[in-house]
This record gives C-alpha cells, sequence and structure tokens, in this order.
C-alpha cells in the first residue's frame, strides 16, 4: 500500500516518554502532571457511575456541561455562545483539532502555520490533502504580520494560532489579535485558535482568547483541554466552541468519527466546573512552579527566558554542548536519567537551536531533583 503520510514516524511525545521509562529518568518531556487530580473530581467520576451514567452520551456533550463551559466564557471573555448549537464537546483538544480540519480542509486549501508548532496540525492538514503554509516565528517567537498578510491567498482556508503556545511557552497580545483581526476582515479564512493553556498565564498577563475579538470569533474554532487544565490529561476530554453554522459543519464530522465522549467523566466535570473557583486558581499555581524551578535552575549553564504561559520551559544549552538537540536529548535520559523534549521536531525544516523544553507539571521534589540534574550538566 502507499502511505498516506510517508514522512510521519512516532511521534516525540510517545519516544521519550518510553525512553524515560526504560532509563527511570526523571519524565519532564511529555506535557502532562505528576500530581494527582483533586479527589473531589475524580469521586464525582465514581458517582456518575454508580449513579447509571454509562451508556452513550448525546453527541455534541451533554447538556449540563455545554451549560458550564457557555457560563465560563460568558464569565473569562464576556463571550456569548449558545450551548445548543455553539458548543461540541470532543476527546481532548486533539479529536476537535482534527475534526476542524477534517470538516473544512479539502484538497488544494492552504492552512497556514506558525512554526515551531505543535506536532498535529500540519499531519491533519496533510492528510485531507491541505497544503501547509509555514511561517517562522521570530526568535522571540513574536509574529511577523507582514508577512502573514504577503502568505494569505484566494487560497487560503484556515489559519492556525495557538496562544499561549506550545512549545515555546510565548503568548499573543491584543495588539497581535487586533492585527489578526484585521487582515482576516471581507475574507471567509476560518481561525482555528487552540487555547489548551487559557488559565495557565503568567505575570498578570490576560489570555487573549480569540473569543474577546467580535471580527475573530464569528470565524474562529475555539479548542480547549480539560485535561491541561485539571491535571487529568489522560481523561481526554476537551471542547470547541464556534458560531453555528461552522458548529453545525463539525458536528458532521464528529458524529462519525466518535460520536459522543464518556460519560461518565462529563458528569463529573460539569458537577466541577459549576464552581468556577475550582478552575481560576490556575495560573497562580502554576507560576509558583515556574518560579521555583527557575529560581532552582539560575545557576546552571543553561540559558533562558522565562515562559509566559503553558507547563513548559525552554533551555538552551548552546554553552554547554554543540550536539544536536535529539542526540543531546536521548544521552541526557541515557546518562543523567532526565528527558527533555529536542523542539527541532517541532521548527520548521526542524533546524536545531540547541534548545529542549522541559514540562514544569511536577511536584516540587520532581522539580528539585530535575534541578539538580541540570545544575550538574
Ligand atoms: N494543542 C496543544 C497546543 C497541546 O499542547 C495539546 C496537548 N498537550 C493539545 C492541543 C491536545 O490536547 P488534548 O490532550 O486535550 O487532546
Ligand atoms: N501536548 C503534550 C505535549 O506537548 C503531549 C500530548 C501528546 O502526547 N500527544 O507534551
Amino acid at each position: 500500500f502507499q502511505s498516506k503520510l510517508p514522512n510521519i514516524q512516532t511521534n516525540i511525545f510517545t519516544i521519550m516518554s518510553r525512553l524515560a521509562a526504560e532509563h527511570q529518568a526523571l519524565n519532564l518531556s511529555q506535557g502532562f502532571p505528576n500530581f494527582p487530580s483533586e479527589p473531589a473530581l475524580k469521586a464525582l467520576v465514581s458517582e456518575a457511575m454508580a449513579a447509571g451514567h454509562n451508556q452513550y452520551a448525546p453527541m455534541p456533550g451533554i447538556p449540563e456541561l455545554r451549560e458550564v463551559i457557555v457560563q465560563k466564557m460568558e464569565l473569562l471573555y464576556g463571550a456569548t455562545y449558545d450551548p445548543e448549537t455553539e458548543v461540541t464537546v470532543t476527546v481532548g483538544a486533539s479529536q476537535a483539532i482534527y475534526n476542524i480540519i477534517s470538516s473544512f480542509v479539502s484538497p488544494g486549501d492552504e492552512v497556514i502555520i506558525f512554526k515551531p508548532a505543535y506536532d498535529c496540525y500540519e499531519p491533519v492538514t496533510e492528510l485531507h490533502g491541505g497544503k501547509p503554509v509555514l511561517i517562522q516565528l521570530r526568535p522571540d517567537f513574536s509574529v511577523d504580520w507582514e508577512e502573514v498578510k504577503q502568505k494569505i491567498s484566494p487560497k487560503t482556508r484556515m489559519i492556525i494560532i495557538n496562544s499561549p503556545h506550545n512549545p515555546s511557552g510565548s503568548i499573543l497580545s491584543r495588539e497581535d489579535m487586533l492585527t489578526l483581526e484585521s487582515l482576516l476582515k471581507d475574507t471567509d479564512i476560518i481561525l482555528l485558535s487552540d487555547e489548551v493553556y487559557e488559565h495557565i498565564i503568567f505575570d498578570g498577563e490576560q489570555h487573549q482568547s480569540a473569543a474577546l475579538f467580535p471580527g475573530l470569533a464569528e470565524r474562529a474554532f475555539i479548542t480547549i483541554s480539560l485535561g491541561k487544565t485539571f491535571h487529568n490529561t489522560g481523561w481526554k476530554v476537551g471542547y470547541c466552541l464556534a458560531p453555528a453554522p461552522l458548529m453545525h459543519e463539525l458536528r458532521k464530522t464528529h458524529q462519525f468519527n466518535v460520536f459522543c465522549v464518556d460519560h461518565p467523566m462529563q458528569k463529573a466535570y460539569a458537577a466541577y466546573m459549576k464552581e468556577a473557583e475550582n478552575y481560576m486558581g490556575l495560573s497562580s499555581f502554576y507560576q509558583q512552579k515556574r518560579d521555583y524551578f527557575l529560581d532552582l535552575i539560575k545557576t546552571s549553564r543553561f540559558s533562558f527566558t522565562p515562559a509566559k504561559g503553558t507547563y513548559f520551559q525552554l533551555l538552551d544549552y548552546s554553552r554547554i554542548t554543540d550536539e544536536a538537540d535529539t542526540e543531546f536529548a536521548s544521552r541526557l535520559v541515557r546518562e543523567k536519567k532526565l528527558a527533555a523534549i529536542p523542539i527541532s521536531v517541532f521548527n520548521m525544516n526542524n533546524a536545531d537551536n540547541k534548545v529542549l523544553r522541559f514540562c514544569f507539571a511536577k511536584t516540587d521534589e520532581t522539580l528539585e531533583k530535575a534541578a539538580e540534574i541540570i545544575c550538574s550538566i
């Protein structure tokens, strides 16, 4: 048979987590917390199971979860979404992203993607015959909007943004969003705004959701991951929001892709998210982790700019060795028992900038052990 994705290998998260397990290394590679989710939230899953919510959920998600999601959008961004027609619960943000691209990208369509980029955007675009149009972020990970303007063509079907940004930890500003809004005016380009780290933003910055900008919201799918927000990435529940006509199209693929999402988990989240305080404190929680980690490694030979959002920190090792980042990451696991992600895998042409990504969604004890290793290199 002919492979539809001949250049795609097993992705880096699987490779590094497997390697970390093999070598009993501290795993700061794949992005997931190593501390438990709230006991109260877990208890709600058991309660939902005991109460008999073990059959298929409604296709777009259970009404009470869609209702709390809409209330959250109103509370956080003053945005109005209709829970009946404008929210769909998905199998993590990943399935939302897949279905959004699948629903709208046809052979020959162009999709603008900023590099470095989270790993699924390009292959899913290609799988549907779309052409990724790649734009390099500047060295400080800001966007060159002039280049975006030049790259928009009559074939541009979609533009994908991600703020706070994986892997760099950078964020888009209000000015960025206003510029994008003016560039997209009078076009029919769909915006996929991947906002899975909406609650993890530091130093008093505000998350600039596409929902805050009418000219963006009218054409935007916003994707969210509840696993990121509630420390349970393995539950694989997320959702997307969009104006009704766009969501109507999305649900056509969603119903044939998974049809619906785990029922007991939806029940639990719906009950738990009724209390806004259960998701409002996340930025300060992760800022403490970021600051603690960076303070512990400040005397190391790695250099860094503190992440502005996400639970990832990039560390530049160019003062230590000129090894390729994939080799250095592999050696770090084998010899030092510490796993990180080489960010060349997210870069344009896999360019190697001698930078590794470390996930600091870890207990203080794990961060201390990791810092000890980092300082010894
Ligand atoms: N987008 C980004 C930027 C991510 O980092 C991730 C996963 N960490 C996802 C989407 C996928 O989220 P989920 O685990 O909910 O599928
Ligand atoms: N988003 C997570 C990360 O960036 C990993 C998700 C996955 O393993 N696919 O590390």
